[in-house]
């Protein structure tokens, strides 16, 4: 097994097992594509989030929030284009009837062979003479009876209306980031913000995908952290804005997420891939085990999207200038994150084994728990009430963790395996010095800290960690 098959292997695996992640409806056989964030994935998860909506909206004084629905008038996807375009083009093997994405295909296909290609801004046309000029196999049975390549919507689809014949079709976003571009006069209208400013949200999206199974990266929901850029192209040098965006989610994924740098890179979308209307894109690249994958795009859209919604709406959605009173439509750059794949990148990325121990060495911040509080033993009353009352009190203010089974050697290595950076051991001369051996996850140093001390320990703790 190669070295990355297996910290695939054991991350799904350890995801699992200390519930990170679950597979989705597994009581029914499962359900392709889809995940339950366990226990412990809804901590980490909510942290980054909380991490993402910090850094990029309350500490920014040009960003404000929003949360827009899931489910828009059907206009609007018409208006931003995704009924029209918004497709993956597919093929189907008649022999054993699975369905495969024809750009992935072709680029296993090649990859297998050794030999890179990349078949992105292709047509259904050039896809179906590249598979079959190759003589490209199914993956699955071996056979080569293709049906001809086809374009799929990754919308999903539903109806409102209670009365079956009226019943309209609705889709359930494709992205959050149109519900900004909607709301984009409201805003204005009812804050005093000025541009260049942003526009952000966190919320779930929704795509009809057929993946290639590398658990959570590609899934059919997903939470997405989008921000619409708005600014006047007049006024600001739109390539140094470009840069500086960049600059931002470089500092966040190194420094609030704790990645290493080697694992990352940009990458530009050649004139083919990227869209007609944008003028540049760039995404922001991982190492994942399956290779260099998006994590983050970075777009330059231009004033395409609220164009579209003026067009459709028949709104008005210029912006005019409050000193100036110069009237425009903002143009906008748009960086677009999926929440779930940070967290998949921040479980690999902090992933180590040091001798018997396996350790995940998530910053303190983002740890589901910053601390396990344990009872030296589990039998003598007068240490679990002690052990228990620190644990309740510290609780107030931080996620913690009880454990009081087994040694402390194991549940030492139990909570380094969830990245809880500190275990405190409650033990007899606690009862008379007022203190706890707290151990340090990374060092695995031990220390002695008062009782009345913790909250601070874990504050400062947090605090020192947050300001790379
Ligand atoms: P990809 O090329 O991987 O399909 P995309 O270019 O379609 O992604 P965008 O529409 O730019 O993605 O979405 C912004 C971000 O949302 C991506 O950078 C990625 O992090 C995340 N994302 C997109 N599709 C999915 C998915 N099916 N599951 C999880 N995250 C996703």
């Amino acid at each position: 097994m190669s070295e990355n098959a297996s910290l695939m292997d054991k991350w799904i695996s350890l995801a699992k097992r200390r519930g990170f992640v679950f597979p989705g409806s597994e009581i029914y056989g499962g359900l392709a594509n889809s995940y339950e964030y366990g226990p412990l994935g809804v901590e980490l998860k909510k942290n980054i989030q909380d991490e993402w909506w910090n850094n990029f909206i309350r500490q920014r004084s040009d960003m404000v929030g929003l949360d827009s629905s899931i489910i828009l008038h059907p206009k609007v996807w018409e208006a931003s284009g995704h009924v029209a375009s918004f497709a993956d083009a597919m093929i189907d093997c008649k022999n054993c009837k699975s369905r495969t994405r024809a750009d992935h295909l072709i680029e296993d296909y090649f990859e297998k062979k050794g030999e890179k290609t990349n078949v992105e801004g292709k047509s259904v046309e050039e896809l179906d003479k590249i598979i079959q000029e190759n003589k490209i196999p199914c993956p699955v049975c071996g056979k080569r009876d293709w049906t001809p390549v086809r374009k799929f919507n990754l919308l999903f689809e539903t109806k409102i209306g209670i009365v079956p014949e009226d019943q309209s079709k609705v889709y359930l976003r494709g992205e959050t980031a149109q519900g900004i571009f909607v709301s984009f006069k409201n805003i204005i209208d009812s804050t005093r913000v000025t541009l260049p400013f942003g526009v952000g949200q966190l919320g779930k999206t929704f795509r009809n995908e057929i993946t290639k199974g590398n658990f959570i990266f590609r899934t059919l929901e997903f939470e997405q952290g989008e921000i619409e850029y708005f600014f006047d192209p007049s006024v600001e040098d739109w390539n140094k804005l470009f840069e500086s965006w960049k600059d931002s989610l470089w500092k966040f994924v190194t420094g609030n997420l704790n990645v290493r740098e080697e694992n990352l890179r940009w990458r530009e979308h050649s004139d083919e891939e990227r869209s007609f209307y944008s003028k540049r894109t760039e995404d922001l690249e991982y190492k994942f085990p399956f290779g260099f994958k998006e994590l983050w795009g970075l777009a330059y859209r231009t004033d395409y999207d609220l164009k579209q919604h003026m067009k459709y709406s028949g709104v008005d959605l210029s912006y005019s200038d409050p000193v100036s009173g110069k009237k425009f439509i903002p143009h906008v750059i748009e960086p677009a994150v999926g929440i779930n794949r940070l967290l998949a990148m921040v479980m690999l990325d902090s992933y180590a084994e040091e001798g018997d121990r396996v350790v995940l060495k998530l910053k303190p911040r983002l740890a589901p728990y910053k601390a396990a509080i344990f009872p030296l033993l589990a039998n003598k009353p007068e240490l679990v009430e002690l052990a228990r009352k620190i644990y309740l009190d510290l609780k107030k203010e931080f996620p913690v963790a009880w454990d009081a089974r087994g040694n402390i050697g194991k549940r030492y290595y139990s909570q380094d395996e969830i990245g809880t950076p500190y275990c405190m051991t409650v033990d007899f001369d606690s009862l008379d010095k007022d203190d706890v051996t707290v151990r340090n996850r990374d060092t695995m140093k031990q220390e002695r800290v008062p009782i009345k001390e913790l909250k601070n320990y874990l504050r400062n703790a947090i605090q020192e960690n947050s300001s790379q």
